[in-house]
């Protein structure tokens, strides 16, 4: 067996990321410098739920399990990719739009939503991404998929004004014990098949979610 291509799926994490609406602010700066101090340290300062990143159910349901808790398999899987791209701002993927790949879904699997938004990342049409229904949250939960990302902000719509989201999709997700991978990018990379995936989080003590360095590898048995 060996990996005969890897796929990064990560944005960049600096102090120009892009972040949810409200989240910290992030900041990077040298902490030590080979020139001063012989070395060179990095003070990080950042949310956890900065550049890509994974959800707990914590999250969202206040007991559920936290980023140490939850079991690393939840983080590696064989992908899916389902094609949900060239869509209007702002619009819902239904049932209807993930159907065609309900034989290949399954525990176990990593269902990974290419909307194409991450083109957007770091613009204010980032905000207006499309995003997934609940009642197809719901379905997947039904089929025994517990890992769903998304090459954007948020598989709920992100409100800037008006009345806040019901995030429907966290809950459902949360509550069924699952985990959700935002921010994702490159999806249209994975061209090919039985994409081994790998979403594993940074272990932050009692977290509600925490950045990822998300890769997609094929693997070639020989
Ligand atoms: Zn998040």
């Amino acid at each position: 067996m060996r990996i005969s291509k890897v796929v990064d799926l990560s944005q960049v994490v600096d102090s120009s990321t892009q972040i949810y609406p409200g989240d910290p602010v992030p900041s990077l700066h040298p902490a030590t410098t080979i020139e001063a101090d012989g070395f060179n340290v990095l003070h990080v300062h950042i949310g956890s739920h900065t550049g890509t990143h994974v959800d707990a159910p914590y999250h969202f349901v206040s007991d559920g399990a936290r980023i140490d808790e939850v079991p690393l398999a939840s983080f590696l899987g064989v992908g899916v990719v389902a094609d949900v791209s060239g869509r209007e701002p702002r619009s819902r993927i239904g049932w209807a739009d993930l159907a065609p790949y309900e034989s290949v879904l399954g525990p176990g699997r990593i269902l990974l939503l290419r909307t194409g938004w991450s083109e957007y990342f770091g613009t204010e049409r980032y905000y207006d991404h499309p995003f997934l229904d609940g009642d197809a949250a719901r379905r997947l939960m039904d089929l025994g998929v517990r890992t769903v990302g998304i090459d954007a902000l948020s598989p709920d719509e992100t409100v800037l004004d008006g009345p806040p989201s019901d995030f429907a999709v966290h809950h459902t997700i949360s509550r069924a014990g699952g985990i959700i991978a935002e921010n994702l990018t490159r999806l249209a990379d994975i061209d090919f098949a039985d994409p081994l995936v790998s979403l594993l989080p940074i272990k932050l003590g009692g977290a509600d979610g925490a950045p990822i360095r998300a890769i997609a590898s094929e693997i070639i048995n020989s």
